[in-house]
């Protein structure tokens, strides 16, 4: 299975991967995640692609397509992957396309996780991760038990540099201008599947399941 989530920030994007990593044990790849590992790490790629993932910009399409080819191009992927934050824009999609029809594997499926505009900020200003598991809380929607703590593992609750107000806008503004566009890119493409993002997560995982099953 090769496909692309495509969501605003905080529409639950990373949640349905680590339930489809899971279920369908291929890797999920994250820009962001990537992105994330090379700034903890302090490495040159980290550190230029820092001031923009600071201020909710894009970081540069070279600098995450490069990242991108190199992932694919790993042992994991063989059976298929799930990109989560990747395509960002229309220039990555089009690059993506041409670097699947190289590798001779097209991708079969965009699925959009559509949550309204309104939802989103309290989403993301409330997010909160467990360090040490993954699990991901909300401080409005779905608090831990106990402040600062996971449920699951008792791992500390961390909250991300760029989830606060102001970064949280700016982000949601560039989404609007740079990626949603590529909803009609993948619909004209006849990829394109609409999940409702505002229901459980059993219930948007249910939707998904049955999209996938029935890819070629
Ligand atoms: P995410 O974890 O997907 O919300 O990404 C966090 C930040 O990493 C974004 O706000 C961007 O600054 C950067 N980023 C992640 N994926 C991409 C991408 N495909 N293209 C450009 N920048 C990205």
């Amino acid at each position: 299975m090769r496909i692309v989530l495509l969501g605003a920030p905080g529409s639950g994007k990373g949640t349905q991967s680590k339930f489809l990593v899971e279920h369908y044990k291929v890797p999920q790849i994250s820009t962001g995640d990537l992105l994330r590992a090379q700034v903890a790490a302090g490495t040159p790629l980290g550190r230029k692609a820092k001031e923009a993932m600071d201020h909710g910009q894009l970081v540069s399409d070279d600098i995450v397509l490069g990242m991108i080819r190199e992932r694919l191009a790993e042992d994991d992927t063989q059976n298929g992957f799930i990109l989560d934050g990747f395509p960002r824009n229309l220039a990555q999609a089009s690059a993506l396309d041409a670097l699947l029809a190289d590798l001779g594997k097209p991708l079969q499926a965009a699925i959009l996780l559509d949550v309204p505009f309104e939802d989103l900020m309290q989403r993301l200003t409330g997010r909160m991760t467990c360090a040490k598991c993954g699990a991901v809380y909300n401080k409005y929607t779905h608090a831990p038990r106990k402040a600062g703590v996971c449920d699951v593992c008792g791992g500390e609750l961390t909250q991300r540099a760029d989830d606060n107000e102001e970064t949280v806008g700016k982000r949601l503004q560039v989404f609007e201008a740079q990626t949603a566009p590529l909803v009609n890119f993948y619909k004209a493409e006849g990829k394109l599947h609409t999940v409702d993002g505002r229901r459980s997560m059993e219930a948007i995982f249910a939707d998904f399941r049955a999209i996938i099953d029935r890819l070629a």
